[in-house]
């Protein structure tokens, strides 16, 4: 289920560091609520399942380890603490807990219960049961003891026990390193499983949703090759084994026996390589370096130097200073990815809101999950201790849509980029390139089932004088309007271009030398009629036009020997030369 929370010992997430805070406000919560001097009894079958905390009394050991006597009478006779709603925290490094709660089981047969202590990195726990003043078992376990060794081959401390009718007291007794978080679970052994089975499904369903998406942006990046996909993947790859190592779901599964040392070490450094490639995603997302330059170097730092001071911790055996500066880089990460998206936002970046939404809500979620284990304003359930997990997918769900909708942008981008390359910017013309693209493989279709092609090609007269006397930017103007002029002459089908300076084409398909005759005499009329403002009336705007075409689907004799548009065009510009010789303004046909 839920080893999430404060409970971490080697995950070393937020909320856990929070623990001594959580101290301060079970106690508080504890001076409030705590008085009645006993804790209740547990009555089974009635209680089906839940967190024993406000039914156990604890007591720390102070300088010596205690026996299990000295324990039973320091429960009888000096008054003591009773844990919160549901979990006893009591911070990092601090001395063995002893607790006790009493189960009474109502009914006059047996009752099958578990119970578990779900907190996946507890080193030594021992719980004994004792009956009319007899200890009747004992139950030795923790991640300090080999997997088949422990009372249950499961990812916390957990045993099974069936309670005789009348009372039975039960004294735990937990020695770790890590924080003493202490969420004692109590369940029939028939909603046990079934819980077994619904977070079975909630991990499935949140795992699958990572993986799922950490290999789709593999694919991405290993196809696009842009850095922001690969460390996206890292990233939830990070957060999964980071979850199942906190979880204690690694643990069980690969290293159960590789020992304490070996799992504190690995949990620090998953949770670095989580908050490690979150954070290298984030500017690199972002493009934090182009706006922030000061940020983006701070957190390429921290993303670097940070896990150098932990790996020197490693060298020198300093697990706590290592897991003191994972802890500095996590809580770090979550405020930096939000001071992240608000500079994004500040530079206008098209995904900063949406990636302030997807930071702020996990830390959101965050903050749930760890005010529900403080018993502090939110109500503690599974909800809002798995909170961490739903701001997570959340997350990785928004952040995916950030990538996909970038994907978009650059397909967009591409596009326009291509249709830029294929168009004069001046005109909105083909220029040479997309006119060449666009009529090639139509001249080819019309040579070889001999139709009608016929090219123009148009040169503006004397238009230098247009520069000379009106400035170059009335050129463009006049220059535009005759593009105007040519694309309003055109029919559908015909294709049109600016060939050069002051030169357009026109590519007349299916379209005879005489038919293309007379649609050339339509655009010289059109040009010739072209008023613009600004121009004096004594300087007339008009163009000479060069024409090549087939006669009856057969290229005229120049161009027999070599049916291409090469040709054509040659043909055509002899044309032109001559309707420029004659004086311009008019339309000649290649012969
Ligand atoms: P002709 O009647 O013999 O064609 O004479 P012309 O002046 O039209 O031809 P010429 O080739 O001597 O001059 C063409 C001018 O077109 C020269 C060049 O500065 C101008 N030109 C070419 N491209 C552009 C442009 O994009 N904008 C402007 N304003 N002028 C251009
Ligand atoms: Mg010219
Ligand atoms: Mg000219």
């Amino acid at each position: 289920m839920n080893g999430i929370s404060n409970n971490n010992k080697n995950g070393f997430t937020i909320e856990k560091y929070l623990a001594p805070l959580l101290l301060v406000f079970s106690t508080l919560l504890g001076v409030f609520f705590s008085s009645d001097s006993s804790a209740e009894t547990i009555a089974i079958p009635q209680f089906t399942q839940g967190h024993l905390g406000k039914y156990t009394e604890y007591f720390r050991e102070s300088d010596r380890e205690i026996t299990l006597t000295e324990a039973r009478e320091h429960f009888n006779t000096v008054p003591l603490s009773k844990g919160s709603s549901h979990s006893i925290s009591l911070g990092i490094d601090v001395a063995p807990v002893w607790m006790t709660f009493t189960v009474d089981n109502t009914t006059d047969m047996t009752e099958f219960y578990r119970l578990s202590l779900e907190t996946p990195w507890i080193d030594y726990i021992d719980t004994w049961l004792i009956k009319d003043g007899e200890v009747i078992n004992h139950f030795a376990g923790g991640d300090a003891y080999a997997f088949e060794k422990r009372p249950m081959q499961y990812r916390f401390y957990a045993f099974e026990h069936e309670y005789p009718p009348g009372q039975t007291q039960v004294i735990i007794r937990v020695e770790t390193k890590g924080p003493m978080a202490l969420p004692v679970y109590f369940s029939s052994v028939k909603a046990a499983i079934s819980r077994d089975i619904s977070s079975g499904y909630q991990f499935g369903a949140l795992y699958g949703i990572m993986i799922a998406l950490a290999l789709y942006n593999l694919v991405l990046f290993v196809f696009i090759r842009q850095a922001e996909y690969g460390l996206y993947c890292l990233y939830l790859l990070g957060f999964v084994l980071n979850s199942l190592s906190y979880t204690g779901q690694l643990h069980t599964i690969i290293t159960a026996d590789y020992g304490v040392y070996f799992q504190d070490w690995l949990d620090i450094f998953l949770m670095i390589t989580y908050s490690v490639t979150g954070l290298l995603f984030a500017r690199t997302l972002l493009k934090t370096k182009e706006y922030a330059p000061k940020l983006d170097r701070l957190v390429l730092r921290i993303a670097l130097y940070i896990p150098l001071g932990m790996l020197t911790g490693f060298v020198f055996d300093q697990l706590i200073f290592s897991a003191i500066l994972s802890f500095l880089l996590n809580s770090s990460f979550v405020f930096l990815f939000i001071i992240l998206g608000i500079k994004a936002l500040q530079a206008k970046k098209p995904f900063a809101v949406l990636f302030i939404l997807s930071s702020v809500t996990a830390a959101l979620c965050i903050a749930i999950s760890t005010l529900a284990v403080a018993g502090f304003l939110v109500p503690y359930n599974d909800y809002t201790f798995k909170a961490i997990e739903f701001g997570m997918a959340f997350e990785a769900i928004l952040l995916a849509s950030i990538l996909a909708r970038q994907f978009r942008v650059a397909q967009i981008d591409k596009r326009i980029a291509e249709k830029y390359a294929r168009t004069d910017p001046l005109t909105e013309l083909n220029n040479r390139r997309g006119f060449k693209e666009l009529t090639q493989p139509i001249f080819e279709h019309i040579v070889a089932n001999q139709r009608e092609v016929t090219i123009v090609i148009i040169d503006i007269d004397n238009f230098k004088n247009v520069n000379d006397i009106y400035g170059h930017s009335m050129g463009d103007i006049v220059l535009k309007s005759v593009a105007d002029a040519i694309t309003d002459s055109c029919r559908q089908g015909d294709i049109s271009a600016r060939w050069g300076g002051e030169e357009f084409i026109v590519f007349l398909a299916e379209t005879s030398e005489a038919q293309g005759l007379m649609q050339a005499e339509k655009i010289r009329r059109k040009i010739e009629a072209i008023k613009i403002d600004d121009i004096h009336t004594q300087l007339s705007l008009t163009a000479s036009f060069g024409i090549s075409g087939t006669v009856n689907g057969c290229f005229n004799q120049a161009t027999l020997d070599a049916q291409s548009m090469d040709n054509m065009l040659r043909n055509a510009d002899k044309a032109l030369y001559i309707a420029k010789q004659n004086g311009k303004n008019q339309v000649k046909i290649f012969c």
